[in-house]
């Protein structure tokens, strides 16, 4: 009795904030965008006032930022979260909910929803609408009410670092031409906008923040992710999604993500809105996104898609500018045109959090059957087979990708076992140290999804909304062994597993490397940046004396490779040699270029030092003196010359390195240099270098659409000859024979003196989709061109996709560590 007093004499002498008292302006106003101190200085002071209202930090983002997680229900609820998440947790896995728990919690447990806002950053409005969203939840009676069925977990930023560069890009050209447009970097670190596209590799901190909280913590039954898109077509898409859907997923999700989507429709036609669509561009097959990997988790997971403004700034259209479907069910009513403002999407996002609120909180006991039933699903379909299991044997190539990615499954909720001792599975022996992932688990489709072979079909011709495979076996280059018939083994439940540790063999002071791991190159990386000599010799690295022994012990220990030690070197044999680390450029445009982003995240994860070159820097020229390797992310080549045009960015920032820059970038080649082209920039240097080269898919831009060849985001297999890569470091120690990332890449034709170091078989498509892949056959999918005296490599394909394709990582390692003059 005497806390309720309490509290009541609290809150008659603080009433909760407001938004615009704490801010200075109504979120949602002309021109005003409040930055994450504002936002998080907001929430907190709600938080202080309101018993509705709890803020935790989840940890720090990656630039030091404060990130958080609002959790808004009942006081009652605030008083028993711990029993709640305990409740979650059960629900989550019905293998351990027994009949009587689940009578229990379908009496007093709420159901759990996520509202996600702003994972990008220039889709603003979300971020500014969370403050009003809180504040209403936590005081309109009408809202209040329904915070005693339903807990709302809020995220009011996912990349809070990424929040305060566009707020702080706004308000520095405000009131001027550039008011309102691009940003010449990205608004995350290292990924930019695939921070929505790392949900299962958690290669970023944010990322690995919330999945925690998601699949370890909270469990909720409903995810909201809310986004933004182009400003001319429809105001706002809700699901249902289109088609494919995924085999993966539980059709009760499929219908019940459209259930969400349809009450929200209707309490934004309900309220007067107009201009709400389904059935848009935003399919189920893709893997990888905040509103797709909690679908295979047994979560409902939708998001919304408003009309943009530019940033805080109006935009005006006239109704004939808008591109609206024709009326029908899946858009009843099409939006007049007129001037659209932050305030409008704040407004309809209000309208779809609330419906949702409302939806999850009268709905409580469906949802939470549902999201019971879901898992039971799982996990029978698991036991009954097809397959029962994935074993991943400890007899890897790169044992560090192996307990990579059996970490990332761990890490995404899945159990992953250990085998104590050998065990038979269909036929096949596995030793001990075999990690196991039954499929009879109640993650099972985010397992399965991730270990087997996509398939995509083209519904009516249209291509996946994202990429169309992601099989992680084949971009990591680790054994997967579907087992279909049950079988039994002494496991061990595993949360995180390392390599064996690694050690050097034999005596003396000569060491060998056979720079078959990622690790390896890490490992190479340091010595040289320690000032040791690294040869080649045949298939392998030679490095010698009491540091290098250092080193070497260290790396192998706490990466898992093995390294051999002799006394004496062979004779002969010897290739190469290097002293000390390349001077590494990568190339940074101002476009804002997500590959160069994960090109400088995977350096800087294997202590690779590079410097960052600007097209001033460029076009100084004098690039050789600087640098023994530049390279270039992948870009368009008319990216790379041109830029943003000066009417759309600053001028400090426009223009590419224009053809000055290319004049210096070929110079530094003839210098001597080694010019490293990912993907699209390969069409850059074939051009500006005269390369006896043709990228043969060019052509395919042009005719019509279905007659090219096509590929959204497959894994394709090539081949090394050992005869064509003889001599080459760019594939020393890389199999015969890889899977390698395409996403509407390039294939090439070669002529000599260029040469050929991985070319496609005839029918390459091992995972996604693929329109006319026998046109690949016999191209080259990586090529080394002398060029002066110095060489190109050219990439046809993404070595370091999305921080995904650990199977590839090598050969990037070997170009800029191994093939620099
Ligand atoms: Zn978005």
């Amino acid at each position: 009795m005497t806390s309720l007093l309490l509290l009541a004499v609290l809150q008659s002498v603080s009433p909760t904030v407001r938004p615009s008292d704490a801010i200075g302006f109504e979120p949602g106003t002309d021109s005003m965008l409040a930055d994450w101190k504002q936002v998080s200085g907001y929430m907190n002071a709600l938080a202080q006032g309101s018993p509705y209202v709890r803020v935790d930090t989840l940890g720090r983002t990656t630039e030091g930022r404060p990130f958080l997680l609002l959790t808004i229900t009942s006081p009652a609820n605030q008083g028993r979260l711990a029993d709640i998440k305990r409740g979650q947790a059960l629900l989550a896995d019905p293998r351990r909910l027994t009949a009587a728990d689940l009578e229990d919690l379908r009496a007093k447990q709420p159901a759990v929803i996520l509202i996600s806002n702003n994972i990008h950053s220039t889709e603003v409005a979300s971020s500014q609408m969370g403050m009003t969203l809180a504040y209403r939840l936590a005081t309109d009676p009408e809202w209040r009410r329904l915070l005693d069925s339903v807990v709302v977990l809020m995220i009011p930023s996912m990349n809070p670092d990424g929040l305060d560069t566009v707020v702080s890009w706004y308000r520095r050209y405000k009131g001027t031409r550039y008011e309102g447009g691009p940003l010449p970097w990205l608004y995350h670190k290292y990924i930019g906008h695939d921070n929505n596209r790392d949900w299962f590799m958690l290669t970023q901190v944010e990322t690995r923040l919330v999945t925690r909280m998601l699949y370890k913590e909270w469990f909720p039954e409903i995810v909201y992710d809310v986004h933004q898109m182009g400003s001319n077509g429809v105001r706002l898409f809700v699901p249902p999604f289109q088609d494919p859907v995924n085999p993966n997923l539980d059709p009760a999700l499929v219908e019940a993500m459209s259930l969400v989507g349809t009450q929200m429709a209707a309490s934004l036609y309900d309220a007067g809105m107009t201009g709400i669509a389904h059935q848009q561009t935003y399919d189920l097959w893709w893997h990888g996104g905040f509103r797709s990997t909690p679908t295979r988790h047994n979560m409902v997971g939708i998001l919304t898609e408003a009309a943009s403004t530019r940033l805080g700034s109006p935009i005006t259209l006239s109704v004939d500018s808008v591109r609206q479907p024709g009326p029908g069910v899946n858009y009843p009513a099409p939006w007049p045109g007129g001037t659209w403002h932050l305030g409008d999407i704040v407004r309809y996002e209000l309208i779809t959090s609330q419906a949702l609120v409302r939806l999850a909180a009268r709905d409580r006991i469906n949802v939470i059957d549902r999201f019971v039933g879901v898992g039971r699903r799982a996990v029978e379909d698991g036991l009954a087979g097809n397959p029962f299991a994935y074993v991943l044997p400890p007899e890897q190539r790169d044992p560090e990708a192996w307990t990579t990615l059996a970490n990332v499954l761990a890490a995404g909720g899945v159990e992953v076992w250990r085998a104590a001792e050998s065990f038979t599975a269909d036929g096949q022996t596995y030793a001990a140290g075999s990690l196991v992932v039954p499929m009879g688990q109640p993650y099972r489709a985010h397992a399965k999804d991730l270990l087997e072979a996509q398939h995509y079909t083209p519904v009516a011709d249209r291509p996946p909304y994202d990429v169309a495979g992601w099989t992680l076996p084949f971009t990591m280059g680790v054994r997967a062994d579907a087992v279909n018939t049950p079988f039994s083994a002494n496991l061990v439940k595993v949360d995180s597993v390392t390599p064996t540790p690694g050690r050097i063999e034999g005596s003396g002071e000569i060491f060998f490397l056979k720079n078959r791991t990622n690790a390896e190159s890490r490992a190479v990386a340091a010595l040289l940046a320690a000032g040791q000599t690294v040869t080649i010799v045949g298939d392998s690295l030679m490095v010698r004396g009491p540091r290098a022994r250092a080193i070497l012990s260290d790396h192998a220990a706490r990466h898992g490779f093995t390294v051999t030690a002799v006394r004496t070197a062979p004779a002969g044999g010897q290739g190469a040699t290097r002293q000390r680390l390349p001077r590494i450029g990568l190339y940074q445009p101002w476009t804002g270029n997500i590959d160069e982003g994960w090109t400088r995240w995977l350096f800087e994860q294997y202590g690779i030092s590079y410097t960052t070159l600007h097209d001033g820097d460029v076009k100084k020229g004098g690039l050789r003196q600087r640098f023994d390797v530049i390279v270039l992310s992948d870009a368009d080549g008319s990216a790379i010359l041109r830029g943003v045009d000066s009417s759309r960015i600053p001028l400090q920032y426009a223009g590419g390195m224009g053809e000055s820059g290319a004049n210096a970038v070929s110079e530094f080649v003839r210098g001597g240099g080694t010019l490293v082209c990912l993907d699209g920039s390969s069409n850059f240097a074939i051009t500006h270098l005269n390369l006896p080269v043709v990228n043969v898919l060019a052509g395919e831009a042009s005719g019509p659409q279905v007659l090219r060849f096509y590929a959204p985001g497959s894994i394709f297999g090539v081949r090394l000859g050992r005869v064509e890569r003889a001599g080459s470091p760019v594939t020393l120690g890389v199999p015969d024979s890889l899977d390698i990332y395409f996403e509407n890449s390039a294939a090439f034709t070669v002529s000599a003196p260029a040469r050929a170091l991985a070319t496609y078989p005839d029918r390459p498509l091992r995972s996604g989709y693929a329109r006319f892949q026998e046109r690949l056959a016999g191209k080259a999918a990586l090529v080394e061109a002398p060029v002066g005296s110095g060489r190109v490599i050219l990439f046809g394909f993404r070595p370091q996709f999305r921080g995904q394709t650990h199977g590839t990582f090598k050969l990037l390692f070997n170009t800029v560590l191994l093939a620099a003059p």
